[in-house]
C-alpha cells in the first residue's frame, strides 16, 4: 500500500482488521465471504512459531472449513482418539475421555498460524505486517499507523489481542490484568530428547494426550506427529509480581521441585527438560461493551474474552466471533454498522462467557476432586472430565440468522431511543474492578455495576 490517505472508493463496503493473530485472520476469511473488501494491519515485522498447545474446536472447525481451510487444520492436530486423566503421585488412569470432547485438534499454535496466514493470502488479502496502528477515529472510521498514514473504512475491528489498543478506546480507560493465582510452566521440544529415557517410553512416538491432576496442580502433556514433539504445560499456583507474557524464560529448578514427587512416567520427562516458558495466567473481566460509542469499532478475540489454558476455546471463540460478526454485517445491510456491531456482541456475550467459565470449572475440579477423598475412596470419572460438549455441536452462524430478528428489532429501539443497554446489568464487576491492576491496585474508580451471567453446563 502506497497511498498516504486511503478512502474507499467502490460500492463494496471496507473492514479494517487491527492485528494478523487468529482471530484477525479468522475474521478476514469471514469478511471475504461475505463479500467484503479487507484490509489487515499487524505490527510486528515477521512472525516466529511462538506458543505451543492450542486447540481448535468443532465450533471452530465447522466455520473454517466453509473458508476453505479444514484438511491442513486437521494435519497439524493430534489424531489420538482418548485424552487420560491421571492421578498425580502415581499415574493412575481416573477417567479416559475423547479428545473431541475436550478440546478439539490440539496442536502448535505457529503451525496452525501459518495455515491461517496461508488460508488469508490465498484469498488475495494481503496481510500488512509491521503496520502498527497508533490511533483511532472512531467516527469516521478510521486508524492512523504510527508512521502517520491513515485509512478510512467501513467498521475498525479491534483483534489486537490480550493488551489491545481498540478496547482501551471503547472503555475510555486501560483496564490492566488481574492475577489469575496461577501460573503455567510449558516447554514444546523435539520427541527424541526423550528417546533414551526409559519411564517415558509409553509416552513416546505416537500421538496422546495425558493430563496428571493433583492437589492445586494439573500437568497436560501432549505427544504429537507420531512422537516428533513433545509439550508439557504444568500449571501452578502463583502469585509472583510479573507482567503477562508469552516470552518470559522458566526456572527448570522449581519446576522439578514441583514434581518432584509425581508420578516417575512425567517427572522423568520434566527433568530431561532443559528449558521452558514461565507465562502468569492473568483474569480480564468481562467488559459491559465489545462497540465503541460510535458503533462503528468493534472487538473481536482476546482483545474483549481472553480465555484460561483450560477453556481450551480462546481461538475457537475468535473464531466465532469472526463468523458472527461478518453475518451481522451483510444482515443489517449497508450504513448500518452500528446495527451490526451491537446485535453481534448482544448475540456473542452470554456464550463466550460461558466458554470462559468452563476454564475456571476444569480448573478448580482437578485442583481439588481428590482433596476430599480419604483413602479407599474411588471418584466418579464424569467429575473430571472437561464439559464442552455443549460448545462444539454449536454453529454460530446458523445461530445468528436465527436470532437475527428478535435482538435486531431489540437493538433498533434501543438505538433510536439512545439508550444502549450494557452486556451485563447491575450486580457484577465493577469499573472500578476492571480496573484495577494485576495485584490489585484501582487506577479508575468510577463506578458502574454489572451482573454477570453463571455457569450453566
Ligand atoms: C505469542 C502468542 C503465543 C500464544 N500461545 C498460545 C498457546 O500456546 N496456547 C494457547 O491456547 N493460546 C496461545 N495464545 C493465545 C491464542 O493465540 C489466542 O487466544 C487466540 O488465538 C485468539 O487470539 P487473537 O487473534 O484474539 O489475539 P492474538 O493472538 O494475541 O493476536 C493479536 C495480534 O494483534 C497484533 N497487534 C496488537 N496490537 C496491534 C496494533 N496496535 N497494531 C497492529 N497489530 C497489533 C499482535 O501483534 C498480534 O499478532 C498465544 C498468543 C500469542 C500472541
Amino acid at each position: 500500500m502506497s497511498a498516504s490517505s486511503v478512502t474507499p472508493t467502490g460500492p463494496r463496503r471496507r473492514v479494517i482488521i487491527v492485528g494478523a493473530g487468529l482471530g484477525g485472520l479468522a475474521c478476514a476469511m469471514a469478511m471475504h465471504y461475505q463479500g467484503f473488501e479487507v484490509l489487515i494491519f499487524e505490527k510486528i515485522k515477521q512472525f516466529l512459531r511462538l506458543g505451543d498447545s492450542l486447540g481448535l474446536g468443532d465450533n471452530a472447525l465447522k466455520l473454517l472449513r466453509r473458508w476453505g481451510l479444514y484438511d491442513q487444520l486437521v494435519a497439524i492436530g493430534n489424531k489420538s482418539p482418548n485424552m487420560n486423566i491421571r492421578r498425580w503421585n502415581d499415574g493412575k488412569i481416573l477417567a479416559v475421555q475423547p479428545l473431541m470432547d475436550m478440546a478439539g485438534f490440539i496442536g502448535h499454535r505457529g503451525d496452525y498460524h501459518t495455515a491461517f496466514i496461508e488460508r488469508v493470502e490465498e484469498l488475495g488479502i494481503k496481510i500488512n505486517m509491521g503496520h502498527e496502528v497508533e490511533s483511532f477515529d472512531e467516527e469516521a472510521p478510521s486508524i492512523t499507523l504510527t508512521d502517520g498514514r491513515t485509512f478510512f473504512g467501513d467498521i475498525i475491528i479491534g483483534a489486537d489481542g490480550i493488551k489491545s489498543k481498540t478496547r482501551e478506546l471503547v472503555l475510555g480507560f486501560s483496564d490492566a490484568p488481574r492475577s489469575s493465582g496461577y501460573a503455567c510452566y510449558r516447554a514444546y521440544f523435539k520427541g527424541d530428547c526423550l528417546a533414551n529415557v526409559p519411564e517415558c517410553q509409553p509416552i513416546l512416538n505416537h500421538d496422546c494426550l495425558n493430563i496428571w491432576i493433583g492437589p492445586d496442580m494439573h500437568l497436560v502433556q501432549n505427544t504429537l506427529r507420531d512422537g516428533e514433539e513433545f509439550n508439557w504445560i504444568l500449571t501452578h499456583r502463583d502469585t509472583e509480581d510479573i507482567t503477562e507474557s508469552w516470552f518470559q524464560p522458566g526456572d527448570m529448578s522449581d519446576v522439578r521441585n514441583l514434581v518432584k514427587d509425581w508420578d516417575p512416567m512425567i517427572v522423568s520427562a520434566v527433568s530431561a527438560t532443559s528449558s521452558c516458558l514461565d507465562w502468569k495466567i492473568c483474569y480480564r473481566a468481562p467488559i459491559p461493551t465489545w462497540v465503541s460509542k460510535s458503533g462503528k469499532i468493534a472487538l473481536l478475540g482476546d482483545s474483549c474474552h481472553p480465555h484460561l489454558p483450560t477453556s481450551a476455546q480462546g481461538a475457537s471463540q475468535a473464531t466465532e466471533d469472526a463468523a458472527v460478526l461478518a453475518l451481522c454485517l451483510t444482515l443489517a445491510g449497508p450504513g448500518n454498522v452500528p446495527l451490526a456491531t451491537h446485535v453481534y456482541e448482544k448475540l456473542r456475550f452470554d456464550r463466550v462467557r460461558q466458554s470462559q467459565l468452563s476454564g475456571e470449572d476444569v480448573r478448580n475440579r482437578w485442583h481439588n476432586s481428590l482433596k476430599s477423598l480419604t483413602d479407599g475412596m474411588e471418584i466418579d470419572p464424569d467429575e473430571l472430565k472437561i464439559k464442552n460438549r455443549w460448545l462444539y455441536s454449536f454453529d454460530a452462524e446458523e445461530d445468528t440468522r436465527r436470532r437475527w430478528d428478535e435482538i435486531s428489532a431489540r437493538v433498533k429501539e434501543e438505538l433510536a431511543s439512545g439508550n444502549l443497554t450494557p452486556l451485563f446489568g447491575d450486580e457484577g464487576p465493577s469499573r472500578e474492578l476492571l480496573a484495577r491492576d494485576a495485584y490489585g491496585k484501582i487506577k479508575d474508580t468510577q463506578s458502574n455495576k454489572v451482573p454477570l451471567p453463571t455457569l450453566t453446563v
